[in-house]
């Protein structure tokens, strides 16, 4: 009966993202969900819907929305 708060709050933050201000191709991770753009193709997860499943965004607006730390330069070869 009583429904207890039991979403994990955890310390990344993901946004929940209202659908009714998505378009299809937002709501499909086929566009960024900041910018429409929809290619290159949107990769960095930057939030879900409601129901789960994953929206997307280009690198460029998860750097501006700092969900991800983005290095300017693209420097993702330094695994070493
Ligand atoms: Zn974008």
């Amino acid at each position: 009966m009583c429904e207890r708060d039991t979403r994990p709050d955890t310390a990344s933050e993901i946004h929940v993202y209202d659908p009714s201000w998505l378009s299809g191709a937002q709501c499909m991770g086929d566009a960024c969900v900041v910018c429409h753009v929809k290619w290159p193709r949107p990769r960095r997860v930057l939030g879900e819907l409601p129901d789960g499943s994953h929206v997307y965004g280009c690198d460029e607006c998860a750097g501006i929305i700092g969900h991800q730390p983005v290095s300017a330069g693209g420097s993702l070869i330094a695994a070493r």
